[in-house]
């Protein structure tokens, strides 16, 4: 029995590569004002990619619950020179949910992930495609170049996360990378053999390994609109992606209470040092009430610690689907003429 996973089969020379395609996953939440020009962006950059690479292209747009227009929007755009696929799901499951069903649906051999809110750059795709087919990497993500427009607060509390994240991990996530990133055939299959229901995208995408490329780059202003990532919700993303990631905020709870034990015991020694020393006692009020309050609070936080862990077996547990489909229509491009075929499935 094999307990490992080769997919070295699909490790291809520059050409064959290209013969695969690329898929352009796009999770799409309220994003009606900006989608047709998106759209419209993709279709020459597919064009593009054609001409220098001979790639053909298919974006998967996957709606995750919009309150918008979006969905119709997504439906209604025409498969001029990609084919386009729109994946509906039946409420907002968030963007992790989102880009896995993205991974599930995509049909080309390489896949690319990029956000539909324009903070993307489509011009930089040409710069990744380049150095999957020519160079031959396997995963190249995009990282943002500084943080200069961020308050101290905000990058000390990203340095803390990823100082935690990665420690003692063999393969560290590299910091400030993006959830905008190209996997090669081999790599995108790795991913999806991934079987966890948690999932940390961007902690997952390095995990596989492979040869992996770092690319710096400004995120444009995002077209319109506002992020649908307020500090609340990026301390639970975080949260999420340490406890489905990592065991460190465990391994913390026991050097914390190896600490904890360590000063007990020197303060123990203090007092009896004292008191055989100069031989009058300690008083004994705060002293007790301080260690009695310091234990207290370092175990519910640690219970609470715990708690989320187990949390996380429970959902695992229950292995819920992550998403529900609820609408999904393929358009092919016609590569000679503009006649487009349409098929839908409803209700997956
Ligand atoms: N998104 C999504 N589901 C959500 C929230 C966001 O699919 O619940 C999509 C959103 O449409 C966009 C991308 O994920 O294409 C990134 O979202 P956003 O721009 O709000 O995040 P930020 O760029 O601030 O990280
Ligand atoms: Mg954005």
């Amino acid at each position: 029995m094999m307990l490992g996973s080769d997919v070295s089969s699909l490790s291809t020379d520059a050409a064959t590569a290209a013969a695969q395609g690329l898929s352009i996953v796009v999770p799409v939440y309220n994003e009606a004002p900006g989608l047709a020009l998106f759209h419209e962006r993709l279709a020459t950059l597919a064009t593009t990619l054609k001409e220098r690479h001979g790639l053909d292209c298919e974006v998967v747009y996957v709606d995750d619950g919009s309150a918008d227009g979006t969905l119709a929007i997504a439906q209604s755009l025409p498969a001029t020179t990609l084919d386009v696929q729109v994946v509906s799901l039946s409420r907002n499951f968030g963007k992790e949910a989102a880009l896995m069903a993205g991974i599930d649906h995509f049909t080309k051999g390489a896949v690319l992930f990029m956000d539909g809110d324009g903070q993307h750059p489509p011009a930089l795709v040409e710069q990744l495609v380049r150095h999957w087919i020519v160079e031959g990497y396997d995963v190249v993500y995009t990282a943002k170049a500084h943080r200069d427009n961020e308050s101290f607060l905000r990058r000390q509390a990203v340095r803390g996360f990823y100082a935690l994240i990665n420690w003692g991990a063999r393969q560290k996530i590299p910091e400030d990378a993006g959830d905008f990133r190209l996997l090669s055939p081999r790599a995108a299959a790795a991913l999806r053999q991934l079987p966890e229901r948690n999932r940390f995208f961007k902690g997952l995408a390095t995990w596989i390994g492979f040869r992996q490329l770092r690319v710096d780059y400004e995120p444009a202003a995002r077209e319109h609109g506002v992020t649908s990532f307020n500090p609340k919700q990026l301390i639970g993303l975080s949260i999420e992606g340490l406890t489905s990631f990592s065991v460190a905020p465990l391994r913390l709870a026991s050097l914390l209470g190896l600490l904890l034990a360590f000063g007990a015991f020197l303060f123990g020694i203090s007092i009896l040092w004292e008191t055989w020393v100069s031989g009058k006692s300690v008083p004994g009020y705060p002293s007790l009430v301080v260690g009695l309050m310091t234990i207290g609070g370092v175990q519910l936080l640690m219970i609470g610690v715990l708690g989320e862990y187990i949390g996380k077996i429970l959902s695992e547990l229950k292995a819920r689907p992550i998403y529900f489909v609820a609408e999904h229509s393929v358009k092919r491009s016609a590569p000679d003429s503009t006649a487009q075929t349409t098929d839908r499935t409803a209700a997956e």
